[in-house]
C-alpha cells in the first residue's frame, strides 16, 4: 500500500477562497501548503485553526508576481515536503476603475498577479510533475474572464488569459499524466466582494438565479472535485460555479 501522503499548495489563502480550499484539501487527506503576501496574522491563525482540528497545514509567504521570489519558495517547499501533486493558483486582486482612469500600474499589478503570478508558480512544479507522471493544477479563473465587466477591462483580461493559459498548458502536459483546469467563480462572498457598493452588489445577487451569492466552500468543493480521483479524467475544462450567472 502507498502510503505517502499527497501534498496540495494553493496560493493566496490567507482568506476568501483560497482558505475554503486548503480546508476542502485537507479534510480529504492531503498535506496542505498555502501562501500569501502580507497577512501574517491570517495565515497563522489558519495553520493553528486546521492543525487544531487535526489537518496538516502549512504556509509561506511569497509574492507571486516575482519570480524569483516563487523559485526560491518552491525550491523550499520542494526540500522541505519532497512533492506537490497538486497546485491550485488562486491569488489574485482587482483594482477596478473605469477605462478613461484606468492607470497603468492599474493594469500591470492585476496582470502580473492574476495571470504572470500563474505562470511562475506553474513553472515551478510542471518538470517534477511531468518526472512524476502525475499532477493536477487547478486556476482559478472567473465569471469576469467569460463576460466582460464594466470597471474591469484589466482583471478581464487577466482572468480570460488564465482561461487561454489552461487550455494551452492542458494540451501540452496530457501526456505526462497532469491535468489543467480552471475554475470560474461567479460572485462570491470574500474581502474581494465585500469591497464592492452594497448597493451594486445586491443588484448583482438579485441577476443569479439561484438568488444568493456563492460561498468560498462551494469553490473549494468544486476544486476538491478536481484534485482528487474522481477529476482524473476532466482536463483542458473552465468549470463556472456562479448560480448561472454565466449563461444569462
Ligand atoms: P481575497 O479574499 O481578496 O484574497 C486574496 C488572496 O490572495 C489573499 O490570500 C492574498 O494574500 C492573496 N494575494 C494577493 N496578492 C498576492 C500576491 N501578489 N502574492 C501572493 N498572494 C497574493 O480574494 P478571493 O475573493 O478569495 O479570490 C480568490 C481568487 O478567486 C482570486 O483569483 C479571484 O480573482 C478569484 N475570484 C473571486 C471571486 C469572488 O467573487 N470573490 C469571483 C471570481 C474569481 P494577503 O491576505 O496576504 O493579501
Amino acid at each position: 500500500m502507498n502510503d505517502i501522503k499527497k501534498v496540495a499548495f494553493v496560493t493566496g489563502a490567507s482568506r476568501g477562497i483560497g482558505k475554503a480550499i486548503v480546508e476542502k484539501l485537507a479534510s480529504d487527506g492531503f498535506k496542505v501548503g498555502f501562501s500569501y503576501v502580507s497577512s501574517d496574522e491570517k495565515a497563522k491563525a489558519i495553520v493553528d485553526e486546521m492543525t487544531e482540528k487535526g489537518l496538516e497545514v502549512f504556509s509561506v509567504k511569497f509574492d507571486v508576481k516575482n519570480f524569483q521570489e516563487v523559485e526560491d519558495a518552491f525550491d523550499k517547499i520542494y526540500e522541505e515536503h519532497g512533492r506537490i501533486d497538486v497546485l491550485v493558483n488562486n491569488a489574485g486582486i482587482t483594482r477596478d476603475k473605469l477605462f478613461s482612469r484606468m492607470k497603468e500600474d492599474d493594469f500591470d499589478q492585476v496582470i502580473d498577479t492574476n495571470l504572470k503570478g500563474i505562470f511562475n508558480c506553474s513553472k515551478q512544479v510542471a518538470r517534477k510533475m511531468s518526472k512524476q507522471k502525475s499532477g493536477r493544477i487547478i486556476n482559478i479563473s472567473s465569471l469576469a474572464g467569460l463576460v466582460g465587466n464594466i470597471g474591469q477591462v484589466n482583471y478581464s483580461a487577466s482572468k480570460a488569459g488564465v482561461i487561454g493559459f489552461t487550455r494551452s498548458l492542458a494540451a501540452e502536459l496530457g501526456a505526462y499524466g497532469i491535468t489543467v483546469n480552471a475554475v470560474a467563480p461567479g460572485l462570491i462572498k470574500t474581502d474581494m466582494t465585500d469591497a464592492i457598493p452594497d448597493q451594486i452588489r445586491e443588484g448583482m445577487i438579485k441577476a443569479v438565479p439561484l438568488k444568493r451569492i456563492g460561498q468560498p466552500e462551494d469553490i473549494g468543493n468544486v476544486v476538491g472535485f478536481l484534485a482528487g480521483e474522481t477529476g482524473s479524467y476532466i482536463t483542458g475544462q473552465v468549470i463556472s460555479v456562479d448560480g448561472v450567472l454565466s449563461s444569462i
